[in-house]
């Protein structure tokens, strides 16, 4: 079956056709480490994850690059409040972000490139763009020129679908710059920053042109898929393409955006992100669970955050996980023939879900034949990074107070499932009477009881 992707520069789903038979290269952006990590940033690197496994459960080479853009104008203004040194900073941060993508098992890209050990690359890339005549050094900086790119016959605006004339780059230091347009590939040094030399003078690299020159680097001049948040079709997409494509590479065959968190219909601000923090996010649920909610929305479409939805896709994956267990977590064996339409159709999660709690329905029902249904159920779950069978169970990952709760509360919902098999209400009910006295509220679902303790 034929993978298809979504491609945000042809707005098109598109037949999946690798460069290289049998391989996939994928470029993901990935963090500016300045404050810690919300979920809107371990979004991304989730349903990047996800295409990833998807990819090499079905035998594809993997080559996963993510970037770390570690010299910008935010962790500089953030360390000089703070009166740290810029790297302390933002290798402080950086930390905080590994520590993020590992609890929530996002697996470890093939390489993490970072964009200051990368000046090199940077200056042979505008070098090769000032031959070409689409760059211009100017007062110690250097400026891709969007004009001369377009009179060219370049494709400025396709990924982001703006016209021409209605970009603003927004940038703020504008010295030397030809046409409003243009936007910086190499900013002159300030006084106090920290700057590297080049041919040019010294300064520190622009964002757009680190991710050019480090996808090429590790991938070549094209590559398979470029992924990221949607907020970065304008103004970095769209200039990342236009560097790439001036200075004649191939680059990007696919482009892959994913929608951001929203809460109250609101997109992820500094405010919500220190609500919205992974920390924060993990004193109300287990890691795989947070995990199971932000992978479990379309990558495309919004993930609206509400305390309900995260309790919802708790409990969801806590029947995946009963299931499991109860069956005696089987070994893997492979995925339905529906769970593959749907990750072949653009990694359309929430349907490869579905065909994953419709196996435990089927297989609560059919106990004879739960351990095989639970073999297929931990391998579709392993391609979405959420098989039970990897993850420790619920009183292994809670330590203390919550994981003895979890054990009583588990013992009492065990007896009463039985006391309602034998129709022995009376014991059923006075369970039930018991543990609400004691602030804990059961819901009775289609696969089996869940519990929370009320507020
Ligand atoms: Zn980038």
């Amino acid at each position: 079956m034929t993978q298809r992707i979504f491609d945000t520069k042809t707005r098109t789903l598109r037949d999946f056709e690798p460069l290289r038979e049998g391989s996939v290269s994928i470029y993901l952006c990935g963090a500016t480490p300045q404050a810690k990590p919300h979920i809107g940033h371990l979004r991304s690197g989730v349903a990047f994850d996800i295409v990833r496994r998807w990819f090499a459960a079905k035998g594809f080479d993997v080559a996963f690059v993510r970037n770390v853009t570690d010299i910008d104008d935010k962790i500089l203004t953030k360390a000089a409040e703070h009166g740290r040194p810029w790297w302390e900073w933002v290798s402080t941060y950086e930390r905080e972000f590994t520590r993020a993508y590992d609890t929530l098992g996002v697996l470890p890209p093939s390489v993490e490139p970072r964009a200051t050990g990368h000046v090199t690359q940077m200056v042979d890339y505008m070098q090769r763009l000032i031959d070409a005549g689409f760059a211009y050094a100017a007062d110690g900086s250097v400026y891709f020129d969007v004009d001369a790119w377009v009179r060219a016959g370049g494709d400025y605006g396709s990924i982001s679908g703006n016209r021409v004339e209605d970009m603003e780059q927004g940038e703020t230091d504008n010295r030397g710059k030809r046409g409003a347009r243009d936007f910086a590939l190499w900013k002159a040094a300030k006084p106090g920053e920290p700057s590297w030399p080049t041919p040019w003078g010294d300064g520190r690299p622009g964002w757009h042109l680190e991710c050019s020159a480090m996808s090429t680097w590790y991938l070549g001049e094209s590559f398979d898929i470029h992924g990221g948040g949607l907020d970065l079709q304008f103004p970095h997409h769209e200039n990342e393409q236009a560097q790439s494509h001036a200075a004649g590479d191939g680059f990007a065959q696919y482009w892959m955006h994913n929608h951001w968190v929203t809460m109250a219909g609101e997109k992820m601000s500094k405010s919500l992100g220190n609500v919205l923090s992974i920390d924060n996010m993990l004193e109300e649920v287990r890691p795989v669970e947070l995990r199971y909610y932000l992978g479990s929305a379309h990558y495309r479409s919004v993930l609206e955050y509400s305390p309900e939805a995260l309790r919802e896709a708790a409990a969801g994956y806590r029947r995946i996980e009963d299931f499991v267990r109860k069956a005696g977590t089987p070994k893997p064996t492979t995925w339905t023939e529906g769970f593959q339409q749907a990750l072949d159709d653009d990694f359309a999660v929430p349907k490869a879900l579905a065909e994953i709690h419709n196996a435990v329905r089927e297989g609560n029902k059919h106990p004879e034949r739960a351990a095989e249904i639970a073999g297929q159920v931990r391998a579709m779950a392993a391609v979405l990074g959420v098989d039970p069978g990897e993850w420790g169970s619920a009183a292994e990952s809670q330590t203390g107070t919550n994981a003895a709760l979890a054990v009583l509360v588990e013992a009492e919902l065990e007896r009463r499932t039985t006391a309602r098999a034998e129709k022995d209400w009376a014991t059923a009910d006075e369970v039930r009477d018991r543990l609400a006295a004691a602030g804990i509220e059961v819901t009775d679902t289609a696969d089996g009881p869940t519990w929370e303790i009320k507020e």
